[in-house]
C-alpha cells in the first residue's frame, strides 16, 4: 500500500518578456520505501524540508530521489537526500558511483513492489515516469508521475503547450509515449500542474494526436 502525496503542485506561465515562471510538481510516495520525485528549484530548500517535516520525515529518511529529467527546476534540492539512491533520468547514482540502468528503458526498474521507473522520452531524451500501483477505495489504481511528458492537464486539449516545451526532434516520440502512459494510468501527476483523473475521452484525444 502506498500513499501518494503531492507536496507541491507545479505550474508554468510564460511571461510577457519571453521568460518562463515555472516550478515542478513535487511528489512524495510513502510506502515500504520513501520516495521523492522531482525536488524543485534550489530556492525551495526550506519549504521542501518543512513539507517533509509535516509528514514526520527528515531528508535523511528518504530512500530514493527520482528526477523525471535533469532540468534545473526538477533537481534543485537533490543534495538534501544523502542517504538515498538518486535516479536522474536514465542514470542511477549513489555517491560518486553512477551508471545507466538498462532496466529503465526496457522492462522498468522496480524500486519496491508496486513502484517502477520506466523511460518515457519526448520532452528530453532522458525522461522517465514513475508508475505507482496501489489500491484506492478497494480498487487497483495506477498513478503515473510523468514529469514534463504531460506539462499539465490542459495540454491534452492544447497540444501546442507540450510541443513548444519539448525537444522539436522528439515530438513524434513524445506523442507516442503520451498515449502509452495515459492508456496505463488512472491518475496522472504532470510536471507543471495538479494531478488529474484520466478519462476515456482523454485517452482517445491523446491517441488521435499520435504523429505517424
Ligand atoms: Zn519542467
Amino acid at each position: 500500500m502506498f500513499e501518494i502525496v503531492v507536496l507541491f503542485d507545479g505550474y508554468s506561465t510564460k511571461l510577457p518578456n519571453g521568460s518562463m515562471d515555472a516550478n515542478c510538481t513535487c511528489t512524495l510516495i510513502k510506502g515500504p520505501k520513501l520516495i521523492i520525485i522531482d525536488t524543485m528549484t534550489a530556492w525551495d530548500r526550506g519549504k521542501l524540508v518543512q513539507a517533509l517535516a509535516e509528514h514526520d520525515i527528515e531528508p535523511e529518511n528518504i530512500d530514493y530521489v527520482v528526477c523525471t529529467h535533469s532540468h534545473t527546476d526538477h533537481i534543485g534540492n537533490n543534495n538534501l537526500f544523502t542517504n538515498a539512491i538518486h535516479i536522474v533520468g536514465l542514470v542511477v547514482q549513489q555517491g560518486t558511483i553512477f551508471f545507466e540502468d538498462p532496466r529503465i528503458p526496457n522492462e522498468g526498474y522496480e524500486l519496491c513492489s508496486g513502484v517502477k521507473v520506466i523511460a518515457t522520452p519526448g520532452h528530453t531524451v532522458e525522461d522517465i515516469t514513475v508508475l505507482v500501483e496501489t489500491t484506492r477505495d478497494g480498487e487497483k489504481t495506477l498513478f503515473a508521475v510523468t514529469g514534463d511528458l504531460f506539462e499539465k492537464e490542459e495540454d491534452i486539449l492544447e497540444p501546442s503547450i507540450w510541443k513548444s516545451l519539448g525537444m522539436p526532434e522528439l515530438v513524434k516520440t513524445q506523442s507516442v509515449m503520451r498515449s502509452r502512459v495515459i492508456n496505463l494510468a488512472d491518475f496522472i501527476i504532470p510536471g507543471h500542474g495538479p494531478m488529474f483523473r484520466v478519462s476515456h475521452t482523454m485517452r482517445e484525444i491523446v491517441k488521435g494526436q499520435i504523429i505517424e
